[in-house]
């Protein structure tokens, strides 16, 4: 599980972006970010991550107090936008990258890498260089360079923004599949609903800070409850 506890992130003397934010995520469970621009999603991923330190507030992962370690010592792997791969190494090479960094021995990169491989349809692929992929199939390297390490927790920021609609949905299916296949911890981004709706086993909706003593989270609620009882007008549009 993933606990943002009473988080908050100031940024230089003034910039209140995330203030009195606390939820749970259970394990296994997807949850989706949504909000409007500037109202702090991806800096809420960031702090997860280990990215952003805090200023106030706790995260816990499985209950233990995560809050003062490191990116690499949180059981963490987070996809991007704009996922960028190494162009100049193979497919398979920038799905070892991570664990090559780890010094895991060799066999057991092999191992993973071509297990996550077979998972996204890219064995055929792992000889080639990402410029000679598709978008989708460039979208499942970003994937499997999170999923060789085999996390506790998923954190995506909008990782299909950069796809046509056709491959968005079949994307969207495919990643969801994964989660539950997996029963990775999933916290995901994203400024698309109808994503939010199809793939959110609860969606957390957040807003700017206006005024002190304010949060940015609004509601988190399954699709369903969100569709039949918005809390807000935000929400409902
Ligand atoms: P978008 O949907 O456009 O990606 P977001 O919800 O991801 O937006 P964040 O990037 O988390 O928004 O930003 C939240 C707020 O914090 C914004 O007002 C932003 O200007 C501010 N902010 C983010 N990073 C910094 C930074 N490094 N320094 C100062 N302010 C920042
Ligand atoms: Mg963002």
């Amino acid at each position: 599980s993933l606990t943002f506890d009473g988080v908050g992130k100031t940024f230089g003397e003034n910039v209140v972006a995330i203030a009195n934010v606390s939820f749970k995520i259970d394990d296994g469970e997807f949850v989706v970010l949504v909000g409007p621009s500037g109202c702090g999603k991806s800096t809420l991923l960031r702090i997860a991550a280990g990215l952003e330190e805090l200023s106030g507030g706790r995260l816990l992962m499985d209950e233990a107090d995560v809050t003062a370690r490191g990116p690499e010592d949180r059981d963490i792997a987070m996809v991007f936008q704009n996922y960028a791969l190494y162009p100049h190494m193979s497919v398979y090479e920038n799905m070892a990258f991570g664990l090559r960094q780890r010094k895991m021995p060799k066999a057991e990169i092999d191992r993973l890498v071509r297990e996550a491989a077979e998972m996204l349809d890219l064995s055929r692929y792992l000889d080639r260089k990402p410029g000679a992929l598709s978008g989708g199939q460039r979208q499942r390297v970003a994937m499997g360079r999170a999923i060789v390490r085999h996390p506790a927790c998923f954190l995506m920021d909008e990782p299909l923004s950069n796809l046509d609609a056709k491959l968005r949905v079949q994307m969207r299916s495919e990643l969801k599949l994964l989660n539950q296949r997996l029963g990775v911890t999933t916290l995901y981004v994203t400024h698309d609903q109808v994503e939010a709706m199809t793939m959110g086993d609860r969606v957390a909706v957040l807003q700017p800070i206006g005024h002190a003593g304010e949060s940015n989270l609004q509601q988190i609620d399954t699709p369903q409850v969100l569709y039949d009882r918005p809390a807000t007008m935000f929400v409902a549009g």
